[in-house]
């Protein structure tokens, strides 16, 4: 690359994709400056520790690794020298509000625990699997790394659409194939990894559990943070910089609606060729571009009408006991299913049952406790900023109802033994993260929200304007923002070799 070719980049957040996209711009020979608003790097991906116990604020189940693998390889380097992927096993393990429980691992170990529910479903879970491998070669293969920037290239895929029938929900298909109410829970949960409804996201997003299925499930030793801080290492190493406490308020666009500067709340100012937002979405266009710059006319009304996904109500805790037979990833389902779902994302209200994510990392990483401890935290779906609920006075309440139904279900002893107590509310997704409505995903993965109708990674407005990150094409979860990555980089790739930028 000649010195001509060379672009000053700015990558406004540090979340997974913003280090990703910064990590491969840098690769590329181009002089890349990252701005955190926080005072750590990861985003969602955070960290803190408390009385000696570890905690990571977010991402947990790592799949596929490849992908991280590949984000190394591009920059020369081998992921191996910086974090230890290790597998885990099972994968969850699921408590029914009935009292039965499931481990959810490999399919030989899922055929075992299937019998016991519906000997019928063993056939039905074998022609689920069937059915959703070719979705996963399309959607996730083919498309999760396609650029949809014009609807031609949405509409092309309508035969594939219908022959799967995307407009099925995720538990519309598996309903089809499987009988008994729990397993049709166990296979259907899924899109709440990534802020949808499993009523309502389309069921392209099986994908994620064939994805499970081939790729298994991953920890990074001693905790996601260990990756962000491997990324931190790798950015770093090749010459990249980066400023923490720096929030931006202002993307300067030139009269040719070409992107210039990039402002902080402090007033420092950073010239750019290229800004590639890992912002949310909804915030980069609402708060920190000058409206004058949508071509259409609608504006910014795009991202006021956008259905968003739930929030989470995130209790972070330390145990003084520990609890050999629990496994690192387990969910403990509430009493009701869809009508919880109604309530979180329709009716946008916080009822008093609850299903949440229990994540014990020191099941696979003791030393993230003090002996003898545990490091826990459960993340519950929640309604997002939409319900009014006025967290900072619930959260007490709500964060003890959590932890004592926990206590009687599957961690007797832990009201008695808890050492420390954290949480983090939809309240603190929105102030701390500047999460347009605290929404935990930014916008839900249903039909009308992705592929093209997605805001896409190439700013449509603005020149010079990327995105990165959930929301964005593929959308959230790990995989999906180290793939934005990818995919926003080979844009950004082709429109210097083209001379756009
Ligand atoms: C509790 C929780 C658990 C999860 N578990 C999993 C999981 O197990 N597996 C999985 O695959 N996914 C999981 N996810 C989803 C996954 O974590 C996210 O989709 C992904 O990490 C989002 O990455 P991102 O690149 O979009 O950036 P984010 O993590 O959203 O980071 C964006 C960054 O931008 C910064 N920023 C925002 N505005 C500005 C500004 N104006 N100026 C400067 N900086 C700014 C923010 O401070 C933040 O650091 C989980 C999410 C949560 C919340």
């Amino acid at each position: 690359m000649s010195e001509h070719d060379e672009k000053q980049v700015i990558v406004i957040g540090g979340g997974l994709g913003g280090l990703a996209a910064a990590i491969r711009m840098q690769s590329a020979g181009h002089s890349v400056i990252l701005l955190e608003k926080r005072k750590q790097l990861g985003g969602r991906a955070g960290v803190f520790t408390e009385k000696g116990y570890t905690f990571d604020t977010g991402p947990t189940i790592i799949t596929p690794p490849f992908l991280i693998n590949e984000l190394f390889e591009f920059a020369g380097k081998d992921v191996a020298n910086y974090v230890e992927l290790v597998r885990v096993s099972p994968k969850y393990r699921l408590y029914f509000s009935d009292g039965t429980s499931m481990d959810y691992g490999s399919y030989n170990d899922n055929i075992g625990q299937i019998e016991k529910f519906n000997q019928e479903d063993v056939k039905g879970y074998e022609k689920f699997l069937k059915a959703i491998k070719p979705i996963y070669e399309l959607g996730f293969e083919k498309l999760g790394s396609m650029p949809f920037e014009t609807i031609w290239s949405m509409a092309k895929l309508a035969p594939a659409g219908i022959r799967y029938r995307a407009y099925r929900s995720v538990y519309g298909m598996v309903s089809a194939y499987l009988k008994d109410h729990r397993l049709r829970i166990a296979l259907s949960f899924n899109p709440l990894f990534i802020g949808g409804n499993p009523f309502t996201a389309t069921s392209i997003y099986t994908l994620i559990t064939y994805i499970e299925e081939k790729h298994g499930v991953w920890w990074a030793r001693g905790g996601t943070h260990k990756l962000v801080e491997a990324m931190e290492r790798l950015f770093v190493e090749l010459g990249g910089e980066y400023h923490l406490d720096s929030e931006v308020d202002q993307i300067a666009v030139s009269d040719s609606n070409r992107v210039k500067s990039v402002s902080t709340v402090d007033d420092r100012s950073y010239d750019a060729n290229i800004v590639i937002s890992n912002a949310d979405v909804a915030n980069t266009y609402m708060k920190l571009v000058d409206k004058k710059v949508f071509r259409k006319k609608n504006g910014d009304g795009l991202y006021r009408r956008a259905k968003y996904s739930m929030s989470l109500f995130m209790t972070y805790f330390g145990v003084e006991k520990q609890y050999p037979d629990m496994a690192h990833h387990s969910i403990v389902f509430g009493p009701r299913y869809k009508e919880l779902l109604d309530d979180i994302f329709k009716k946008k209200v916080v009822p008093d049952d609850f299903s949440t994510y229990l994540h014990i990392p020191t099941r696979t990483d003791p030393e993230l406790a003090p002996p003898g401890c545990e490091t826990m935290y459960a993340c519950t779906p929640v309604a997002n900023l939409d319900s009014g609920t006025d967290w900072e006075s619930k959260k007490e309440e709500f964060s003890n109802h959590i932890l004592n139904t926990l206590d009687k279900r599957v961690l007797p002893g832990l009201v008695d033994n808890l050492a420390v107590k954290k949480t983090f509310t939809p309240a603190d997704y929105e102030t701390k993260l500047n999460s347009y409505k605290g929404a935990g995903f930014q916008l839900q993965p249903i039909l009308m929200q992705s592929g093209f109708f997605r805001p896409h990674n190439r700013s449509q407005d603005v020149k010079g304007l990327y995105l990165v990150g959930a929301g964005t094409h593929p959308g959230a979860g790990v995989p999906s923002v180290i793939m934005s990555a990818d995919l926003t980089t080979q844009m950004i790739f082709d429109d210097i070799e083209k001379g756009v930028l």
